[in-house]
């Protein structure tokens, strides 16, 4: 409750370009977001599920799988998703010094910009844990913390029915951004029945801008 107190005041009170929790809620658009990755053996069958459905997503990276996983990371980018920084080494940003702080999203930020020629603008704190320490550092990198409006649960490790059953019960809103996780599976399983539904409504699956 308290977090959700603090999410709130902080999404009414600083700009989205500070502190992005969801999209405009004008537009029928949803905005998938898949943390953890890249991994082998999952990310690349769940690229195959959004090109069959001709959806873009944001992929928030953790910077040390980059160098096992450097083909996914550009296969990621050549298909116009948006790669975002979700940390080096996915530590707890509230216990990290300043410097460390810095090293983790930069150092992150330099191996996106090596592997796929594209500046990074997006950052997601592991567990969604921001500080208004982490906020101004991002400002002053000209970085946008992106938070969710929805969250999967996918990390409870339910059977894939249940994560679906979720998102019927309580239906999906314009400009919602969604947090899954691409480090293992069930995701994927539940986007095969989640997708055609949410279209079927009407909304259109969209990556986050990276600007
Ligand atoms: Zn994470």
């Amino acid at each position: 409750m308290r977090n959700k107190i603090i999410y709130f005041i902080r999404s009414k009170l600083l700009p989205d370009s500070l502190f992005l929790i969801n999209g405009k809620r004008e537009s029928k658009s949803l905005y998938l977001t898949f943390d953890d990755g890249p991994v082998q053996g999952v990310t690349e069958e769940l690229l195959e599920l959004l090109a069959q459905h001709k959806v873009k997503a944001t992929f928030f990276i953790i910077g040390s799988r980059i160098s096992k996983s450097s083909d996914l990371l550009k296969k990621i980018h050549q298909q116009k998703h948006t790669i975002a920084n979700h940390s080096y080494s996915h530590p707890n940003f509230t216990k990290l010094s300043s410097e460390t702080m810095l090293e983790q999203i930069i150092t992150t930020n330099e191996l996106i910009r090596a592997t796929t020629q594209q500046c990074c603008r997006l950052f997601r704190a592991p567990q969604g844990r921001w500080s208004i320490r982490l906020l101004f550092k991002l400002f002053r990198l000209k970085m946008t913390a992106v938070h969710w409006s929805r969250d999967s649960m996918d990390f409870l490790k339910e059977q894939p029915e249940k994560i679906v059953k979720r998102f019927i019960d309580e239906p999906v809103k314009n400009g919602d951004i969604i947090l899954f996780h691409d480090d293992n599976s069930r995701c994927i399983e539940a986007l095969k029945t989640l997708i055609p539904h949410w279209h079927s409504q009407g909304f259109s699956l969209n990556a986050l801008e990276n600007k």
